[in-house]
């Protein structure tokens, strides 16, 4: 992939697409095609099609679908597996026809299965069932990856999977219902902070474990997984960053400046009970995340005083769960 390839990030509005979009764009990539607010409508088939007719990508990270927190999985599993269905189906079948050299697909580290050993290796994928409050989402990540591995199957197409930790960063969804943790976290101990707030309850037993990646570090990870990694079967993107719920919590309201009491409302969800990433296979081709995990958090919570601040709101779950669920891509 030189830099005057023409390269397409689907989904360049989303965490993972927008720090793509930032790190080609220093890197001297010239010929992006379709940043925002240029990029089709995923869903709408004739406008991939057309789109990839015009624009002519040779190389295609797919960092597009809606995905969202635990609680926006469970209101609204049918538009976050019908999204991310069809927008990765146009987009690989688009692919393939149009001649690209090389796409990159970012699946989801929620397609482990719930009780597959700790670090999750790739070889622990679809031996069993997902977390239940994100099958659907889950499912359609797994199908994208099958997709991919079943165009390079029957076509030979250089269609390559990877799976990053839970990622976290600027561009993300900071809305409290439907966010993941880290920016659901942020505006809640923002909002504590800025209101008085004498406590701020942080759902489930804060027990989970989860490993984080800041979204600078994926971007660098993906562009050197479109470089170096050829072959079926996902490679693990892990950031390294593994901590409990609650000792997060703590970080963030460090971070935030919120100094009042952090609760737990046990009658929320854990999900799963760990989530650590197998990153070996990656190391071993000499990649490292370079981002430290607190200034990620500050630069994140920076981003949000600067673009998201100002408001507390939930649209995409206040009144008609099914209009806008999720922020495209936050994986
Ligand atoms: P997951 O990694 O797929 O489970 O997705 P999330 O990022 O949504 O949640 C991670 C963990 O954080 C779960 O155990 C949640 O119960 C917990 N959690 C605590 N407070 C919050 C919150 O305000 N929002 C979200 N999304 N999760 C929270």
């Amino acid at each position: 992939m030189n830099r005057t390839a023409r390269v397409y990030v689907a989904g360049g509005d989303t965490l993972i697409g927008a720090a793509l979009v930032e790190r080609l764009r220093a890197d001297g990539y010239r010929n992006l095609v379709g940043t925002p607010p240029d990029e089709p409508d995923l869903t709408a088939a004739w406008q991939v099609e057309d789109f990839f007719g015009e624009a002519r990508p040779e190389y295609v990270f797919l960092a597009a679908g809606k995905s969202g927190g635990i609680r926006l999985n469970q209101t609204c599993p049918a538009d976050l597996m019908l999204h991310n269905l069809l927008a990765t189906a146009h987009v690989v079948d688009c692919a393939h026809r149009h001649g690209v050299t090389k796409l990159l697909y970012l699946a989801s580290s929620c397609s482990y299965p719930k009780h597959a050993p700790q670090p999750l290796a790739v070889e622990s994928l679809m031996t069993g069932p997902p977390e239940p409050t994100n099958t659907a989402y889950a499912t359609a990540k797994l199908a994208g990856w099958q997709l991919c591995d079943a165009y390079r199957q029957q076509y030979g197409a250089r269609f390559v999977t990877a799976i990053p930790a839970n990622a976290f960063g600027p561009h993300d969804d900071f809305s409290p219902d439907g966010g993941h943790v880290i920016p659901a976290l942020i505006r809640k101990a923002h909002e504590a902070k800025v209101r008085g707030e004498p406590a701020l309850t942080v759902w489930g037993t804060g027990r989970p474990r989860r490993e984080f990646i800041f979204a600078r570090d994926v971007a660098d990870a993906c562009l050197f997984v479109m470089r170096h990694h050829e072959g079926p079967g996902p490679i693990n993107l892990g950031g390294g960053a593994e901590l409990s719920i609650a000792e997060l919590a703590r970080l963030v309201a460090d971070v935030v400046g919120y100094r009042g009491r952090i609760g737990f409302d046990a009658a929320r969800p854990d999900g799963m009970p760990l989530k650590t990433l197998d990153s070996g296979p990656l190391r071993a081709l000499g990649w490292r995340p370079s981002v430290d995990f607190l200034a990620a958090l500050a630069e994140t919570y920076d981003w949000f005083l600067r673009h998201a601040a100002p408001v507390s709101h939930s649209p995409r779950l206040a009144g008609g769960l099914s209009a806008t669920p999720g922020k495209p891509g936050a994986i």
